[in-house]
């Protein structure tokens, strides 16, 4: 279930073919972006004892291949150099899922994680540096595409012992994965720096009024429907099925 919801319906409808019928620039530029992603996610599973990577390959292109899959975006109406630097990001992080997806090529995506996640601020400076070479690209804004690649807002996060879960599908991240993020914003900045597995299926940072905390005493834990917002007192396990007596949903989730 979990696939279902990273994307909007209609990008999830779109077979490869639909996709480069409506995205012909960005069928066009984001081969390279992967052939550039795939040698340099090769380089990032040599990992250290520690886990960490030995070096990154950086001079194969990435950045120019980047840049063209910014500027195909702008041209195919899926973005305007107005959007805010995280719409631009999340946008990017929608259409390297969906590629990823349509293309079987999810092992390349460990880069775009690593640079995403693991050097936020850096990435953002990087596209924020590409865009601004790249208002010589028509904008026409009549017909905007942008509401493809929106992530889909469908979610229910919680937190656990061990980390903050979704139970809307099976998206987890560790606490250890992720960083507080600093005053004034209260919540967590996920860079996977502990597991190095990068799952570009959760946000680059969620605020704590998205998750929700559920109530825990006496063998007993409160937590909410995520379909009805009904509350439903469950006995405590490490791992629990959870039906709905309202609506009859079921859900995972853990203590
Ligand atoms: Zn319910």
């Amino acid at each position: 279930m979990s696939k279902i919801h990273i994307f909007t319906e209609e990008l999830n409808a779109l077979d490869h073919e639909r996709f480069a019928l409506l995205f012909p620039e960005l069928s066009r530029a984001t081969p390279e972006l992967f052939r550039s992603m795939s040698i340099a996610s090769q380089s990032l599973s040599n990992v250290d004892f520690f886990g960490n990577p030995q070096g990154v390959r950086r001079d194969n292109g990435f950045e120019q291949a980047l840049s063209s899959v910014l500027a195909a975006s702008i041209a195919d109406h899926v973005t305007t150099l107005n959007a805010s630097i995280l719409d631009q990001l999340n946008t990017l992080r929608m259409i390297v899922l969906k590629w990823a997806q349509l293309t079987r090529q999810e092992e390349s995506l460990s880069y775009f994680g690593y640079i995403f996640y693991r050097f936020h601020k850096y990435s953002r400076a990087l596209v924020s540096e590409k865009l601004k070479y790249l208002t010589c690209v028509a904008a026409i804004n009549e017909h905007s595409l942008a509401h493809y690649f929106v992530p889909n807002p469908l979610r229910a996060w919680y937190l656990s012992q061990l980390g903050v879960g979704d139970k809307l599908s099976d998206d987890f991240f560790d606490l250890e994965d992720a960083d507080r993020l600093a005053a004034p914003a209260s919540g967590y900045g996920l860079h996977f720096k502990k597991s190095n597995r990068y799952n570009l299926k959760l946000p680059f940072s969620l605020l704590d009024t998205e998750i929700e905390t559920p109530v825990q005493a006496n063998g007993k834990m409160v937590t909410s429907c995520p379909h009805c917002h009904q509350k439903c007192r469950v006995s405590l396990f490490e791992k629990m099925q959870i039906s709905c007596p309202k609506c009859q949903s079921t859900w995972l989730q853990y203590a």
